[in-house]
């Protein structure tokens, strides 16, 4: 803690780097003069405030100009003097920095969640064009955190959770261990001071042992490493209080399980040693599988490099050794400032090329302008492309770069955007074309009834979010008068193309075009070409070949129904008492052809009619001797025979020729009856030479019992022939 100018001074001597004192006490006489009278709550003069955030400054090797805004970092929010004053005064540099870090303070950072957080992680980057910016904020932070012991109980709560939950990452991610650390162990202290307690007792209790533990251990690896010709730096040490905490009480592990309370460091001069140290070491101690992890192949992303392992004693201890060079360790201890610290280490290193893009950025800088230019063209890698916004409330919202207030009102939601009738940035009225900046607090004032969108938004709004929003407003309050336009166009073009289906017929075509342009149902669609979305002299060609298509499917359609309805109609009666076998047609439907009425034991051939079924001929009959031929019609005759077992009965027609007598048609309806021969028409006729020809239809079980039929009937006194007709 530096109680007066003199305690910066003698760190600044004792630094390695060489500063320009003179500008220093000139910033430290502006600032002492401006905070003069102020106190801090520990009661101390507020200076000291400023020049041990320095101090802190100096340990982590920063430059002139950001100790110069460090020492002023307060007096520009806190008293009269203006960054006019100190541009004039200390330059450029030393004016942004102070400006960034009023900045920073400015803001009410509220955080309620882990994203949020993350947000706002990545705005206290972005705002800081400056890198050193942050740094000094780090640094102020820590010397707050150190005297935070003044300050009532709420406000070291929120304060601690801020640092924890903004501050200590931001310190991680820029790879500063030892103020991530110091951060982390103060939060923690305020947050959980039971906890904080238990794992500092738990480790004050064997401190003597574990110090000679320590001392043991290092002793035996530099006996060892001498053989080999090695002679490292070592340190050990006990890791930080906030790492052990968050083992035990956030994963739930035991004291004992913790093989990373202990680490010992081993620091050596190139990447060959260290894997060869490695060697050494597993022979020396029994590793633990698995907790090997090469992070020298493999950097962290805030560019962390070492060789980590795990061992155990013949004690049974476990404990970590971290093998690195200097360069890593440098990098590890102070991150992007070992860029101000060491620039040395960190040049012309082939390693760093493989590092993160904005390392290497920083480095190629280095090598072409210069080492102290590299401070200007220091951007972070996170968060360049977007800017970081508030609303009232305090909430962060990330939006790309160049994003206007339309893309700020629908990225907090649709209805904001959609009643939108101006916007307040930092209090002030803006235009909705305001491109808004990274800070800013922006205020969307909405009505319900004047509220809409305009269709220019859509060239104003950098976010296809926030345009797909205004389309899809558009697409949804003129939808009504969409459809009913649509639908008119659409039924106007079919008209034109000829096209004219009703009811089903025009619902199927429709149901089809919804489906092919991806549309919800009929309305959408009328609305899409209501609003243009679907353009209709485009999709007419393949309307018209479905119309083709589709009147082609009913004609055959309504044939097939037809024949269907037919072939029932007229051969169900039938259909089980055929006594025909069709081959290769299982349950068909089976007809007998009028033309020569077969009968069982007929040889018999089928026709598979259009509809109608297999029509059963006899083989003999004229008609098909004639129809064979047709080799159209070839493929249509098909094999049938009579089935064994039928149970049917035939009808048969005979001829019969007999001489004309007054009893002759009673003999021969007498003799059918005698036969039990059931009759279905008799039909007698004179014929010219005096005989009558007599014609009756008849039912018969079959070829066998029709013989015996026109025997008995040739009997009958007078019938002088009886033929089978049909042939
Ligand atoms: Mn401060």
């Amino acid at each position: 803690m530096a109680k007066n100018f003199q305690d910066l001074l003698t760190a600044l001597q004792q630094s390695d780097k060489t500063y320009d004192i003179e500008k220093i006490e000139k910033a430290y006489q502006m600032a002492d003069a401006a905070h003069s009278g102020q106190m801090r709550q520990s009661g101390e003069p507020y200076i000291t405030h400023p020049l041990s955030v320095a101090v802190i400054l100096v340990g982590l090797g920063m430059d002139t100009d950001c100790l110069c805004a460090a020492l002023l970092h307060d007096v520009v929010e806190d008293t009269d003097i203006t960054l006019e004053m100190i541009q004039k005064k200390f330059g450029h540099d030393v004016a942004v920095m102070v400006d960034g870090v009023t900045k920073i303070k400015k803001i009410q950072l509220t955080t309620k969640e882990e994203k949020q957080s993350e947000n706002v992680r990545k705005m206290l980057l972005a705002m800081s064009e400056d890198i050193r910016v942050i740094i000094i904020k780090l640094a102020d932070r820590l010397h707050n955190m150190r005297t935070l012991g003044f300050k009532n109980g709420d406000k070291q709560r929120e304060i601690s959770l801020e640092t924890m939950e903004i501050y200590a990452p931001i310190a991680h991610r820029l790879g500063i261990r030892g103020v991530k650390e110091e951060l982390e162990d103060l939060s923690l202290r305020y947050l959980d001071p039971i906890g904080y307690k238990e794992v500092e007792d738990t480790l004050a209790l064997k401190k003597a042992d574990r110090e000679k533990f320590i001392e043991e251990i290092k002793k035996r690896i530099l006996v060892r490493l001498k053989e080999y010709g090695i002679e490292p730096h070592i340190e050990g040490r006990v890791k930080s209080i906030y790492g052990i905490y968050r083992k035990v009480y956030m994963m739930g592990k035991s004291f004992e399980e913790l093989y990373d309370i202990y680490a010992v460091r081993i620091i050596v001069n190139t990447v060959i040693e260290c894997y060869n140290i490695l060697g050494v070491i597993h022979d020396l101690f029994r590793p633990i599988p698995n907790r090997f992890k090469d992070y020298i192949s493999t950097p962290k992303p805030n560019m962390y490099q070492s060789l980590h392992t795990t061992v155990i004693d013949k004690e049974g201890i476990p404990f970590e050794i971290q093998i690195r060079t200097w360069d890593m360790h440098y990098t590890a201890e102070f991150g992007i400032a070992a860029h101000w610290k060491y620039k040395a280490g960190i040049q012309g290193k082939d390693k760093l090329e493989e590092r993160l893009a904005w390392v290497r950025h920083i480095i190629e800088n280095q090598q072409d302008d210069g080492a102290e230019d590299i401070v200007k063209t220091i951007k972070t890698d996170l968060a360049i492309d977007d800017v970081f916004v508030f609303t009232p409330k305090g909430d962060v919202k990330s939006l790309p770069m160049g994003s206007t207030i339309i893309d700020f009102a629908y990225a907090i939601h649709t209805a904001v955007g959609n009643r939108m009738i101006g916007a307040k940035v930092d209090g002030r009225m803006v235009p909705l074309d305001y491109q808004v900046k990274t800070g800013q607090i922006v205020e969307i004032l909405t009505s319900k009834s004047e509220g809409a969108p305009n269709r220019n938004w859509l060239s104003i709004a950098k976010t296809s979010e926030a345009r797909n929003k205004i389309r899809a407003w558009f697409k949804k309050e003129r939808k009504e008068e969409n459809i009913a336009e649509g639908k008119a166009e659409f039924e106007r073009e079919l008209k034109r193309n000829l096209i004219h289906l009703e009811g089903e017929d025009y619902q199927k075509l429709v149901d089809g075009l919804v489906k092919r342009q991806h549309r919800e149902n009929a309305d959408d669609f009328y609305a899409a070409i209501g609003y243009g979305g679907i353009v209709l002299s485009r999709i007419m060609p393949r309307i018209r070949e479905d119309y083709q298509r589709q009147q082609k499917e009913k004609a055959l359609q309504e044939a097939s129904t037809q024949d269907q309805q037919n072939a029932i109609r007229t051969t169900a009666p039938r259909k089980n008492s055929s006594g025909v076998i069709v081959e290769g047609i299982d349950n068909c439907l089976v007809k007998f052809a009028k033309c020569c009425n077969p009968l069982p034991g007929d040889d018999i051939i089928g026709f598979v009619t259009r509809g109608y079924g297999v029509s059963v001929h006899k083989r003999d009959c004229i008609n098909v001797t004639a129809a064979v031929q047709d080799p159209a019609q070839a493929a249509r005759w098909v094999n049938v025979h009579w089935a064994d077992n039928r149970e049917s009965s035939f009808r048969s027609t005979l001829d019969i020729v007999a001489k004309s007598a007054p009893t002759m048609l009673a003999d021969i309806s007498a003799a059918l009856a005698n036969m039990r021969v059931p009759v279905h028409e008799f039909n007698a006729r004179e014929l010219k030479n005096g005989n009558l020809n007599i014609i009756i239809t008849i039912s018969t079980q079959g070829l066998e019992h029709l013989r015996s039929i026109i025997q008995k009937l040739g009997k009958v006194s007078g019938v002088f022939s009886v033929e089978r007709s049909g042939k």
